[in-house]
């Protein structure tokens, strides 16, 4: 054996992830189901200088003997069915200490299942998240690690030397046992849902209610890009505001059909918030922002029968705006954190929030320099939700105020503000002490004599109510 990792699956993302590997100076064996991918990624490592580093095997059996042991073997193939069959073939194969390691978009329970299943063969299963898309596997990625503690500390050297670095540290960390790994990776992608639709919001509002061109918006990203909201995303959307569509002069954007795909990893984010029962309204309405959007012909159909929205001048500033858009992802953090602070709870995963935040700092989609203020502030230990940590306490006192003049604005211009406006309603439920729960209660015990608490007495009571009424 002289590999010193192997990896399966040849597309687009183990492809780039096996160059990767090879040009940090380790040996990777690769295998494909279909044989002529493992020729094609051999002449594409040679054009890059770095097949001495890559050992092509096209038969499995072959492949896993020229993996040095404790093997390590990254599987990168279709999510689903695909990976517990890849898993199927794998374990006649593999000796105990070996593990599996799955970088595909994987549902965390998948990878917890995976994971109790091949324990009880006395085989490692790490559930990876791998962020960054094509370009982050070719020259670093975010990396989300879960599973056995000895099997990461086999591979750690390789992962670390392979992920994206911020300020000379690799984002790539262990963060728990079975699923946590994907866990974390699934949140990731919530609030870079969360993070897309705001920005979608303030172009809205920008179109909308300032009456501004792409051009025009582009430069405000541009400019924004410079400040507190620093990140990949709003770097991006400068660059996608100001294309020009070659065949006919116009802005692509303008051209491009609004209607927002998507492949789940929100929804999933949603579901998962919702069982563990911690509120994360601003993901929730960035999924169904994007659900909405599909519907193009209810939309066009809705719009001739309510008539145009009146789309009147918004009487905000950009800097309203751009408080706004901080303000709506404090939220959005604040609700994908505490997703992940009650997972870790539930599951007991014991997940390391600061680091986390630092893990995102580069690699992946929502690198951004606010996750570089979280990781710090989330280091300083204390609060769990991002809304009570003191330097985020302080941006928000004032920051309140502008995405509350923004979604005003969007409720009398009647231009959308789903996930924004969710974000507002979030922040004043969560900061508001005396809540209207109490009528919900009493409504409760009427029908259902399901009891309250009485703020001036012990135990539970019950209310006298009408007999004859809603029974
Ligand atoms: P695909 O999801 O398109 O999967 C193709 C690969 O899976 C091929 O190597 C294919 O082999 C193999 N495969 C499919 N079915 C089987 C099977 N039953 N048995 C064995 N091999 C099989 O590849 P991608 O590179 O796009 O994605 C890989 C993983 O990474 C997925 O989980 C995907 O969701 C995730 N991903 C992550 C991204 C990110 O940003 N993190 C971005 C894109 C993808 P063959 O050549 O023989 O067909």
């Amino acid at each position: 054996a002289s590999a010193d990792i192997g990896l399966i699956g040849l597309a687009v993302m183990g492809s780039n992830l096996a160059l990767n590997i090879a040009e940090n100076g380790y040996t990777i064996a690769v295998h494909n189901r279909t044989a002529s991918k493992i020729d094609d990624f051999v002449a594409m490592a040679k054009q890059q200088g770095l097949d001495q580093k890559v050992v092509p095997e096209a038969d499995l059996v072959q492949f896993i003997q020229a993996v040095k042991r404790p093997r390590s073997i990254i599987i990168m193939v279709k999510a689903g069915k695909p990976v517990d069959e890849m898993i199927e073939q794998l374990l006649p194969h593999l000796e105990a200490g070996d593990a599996i390691l799955e970088c595909g978009n994987s549902l965390y329970t998948d990878s917890q299942r995976r994971y109790e299943y091949l324990k009880s063969k006395n085989i490692g299963f790490l559930g990876i998240g791998v962020s960054g898309g094509e370009e982050g596997a070719r020259h670093g990625p975010s990396i989300m690690v879960g599973g056995p503690e000895q099997q990461w500390k086999n591979a750690q050297p390789i992962l670390e030397a392979i992920s994206a670095k911020f300020n000379g540290e690799p984002c790539c960390a262990y963060l728990g046992e079975g699923g946590a790994g994907h866990f974390v990776k699934m949140i990731h992608n919530g609030i870079e849902y969360g993070d897309m639709q705001m920005i979608a919001e303030t172009y809205g509002v920008m179109r909308d209610g300032l009456g501004m061109n792409p051009a025009a918006a582009a430069k405000v990203f541009k400019d924004w890009n410079q400040g507190p909201l620093n990140s990949y995303l709003i770097e991006i959307t400068g660059y996608v505001l100001e294309a020009i569509e070659p065949r006919t002069g116009k802005p692509l954007v303008e051209l491009i059909l609004d209607k927002a795909g998507q492949k789940g990893t929100g929804t999933w984010t949603a579901i998962a918030a919702q069982q563990l029962a911690v509120p994360a309204t601003a993901i929730e309405g960035a999924v169904a922002a994007r659900s909405i959007s599909s519907r193009k012909e209810e939309r066009v159909a809705a719009e001739a029968a309510y008539g145009k929205p009146s789309a009147g001048k918004a009487d905000v500033s950009l800097d309203d705006l751009e408080q706004a858009l901080l303000a709506g992802k404090i939220v959005s953090y604040a609700q994908g954190f505490a997703v992940l602070s009650k997972a870790s709870e539930e599951f007991g995963w014991n997940l390391p929030l600061a680091t986390i935040a630092k893990i995102w700092r580069a690699g992946c989609i929502i690198r951004s320099r606010f996750l570089d203020q979280m990781s710090a502030a989330y280091a300083k230990g204390g609060a769990t939700n991002l809304l009570m940590v003191p330097d985020f306490v302080t941006i928000m006192q004032d920051a309140h105020k502008s995405l509350r003049k923004i979604v005003a604005a969007g409720a009398i211009g009647e231009f959308p503000l789903i996930c924004l406006s969710a974000s507002l309603a979030y922040f004043d439920s969560y900061r508001q002490a005396q809540g209207t729960a109490n009528l919900t209660q009493g409504q409760r015990d009427f029908f259902g004599a399901h009891g309250f608490i009485l703020t001036d007495r012990e135990g539970e009571q019950h209310g006298k109510w009408p007999s004859t009424l809603g029974k």
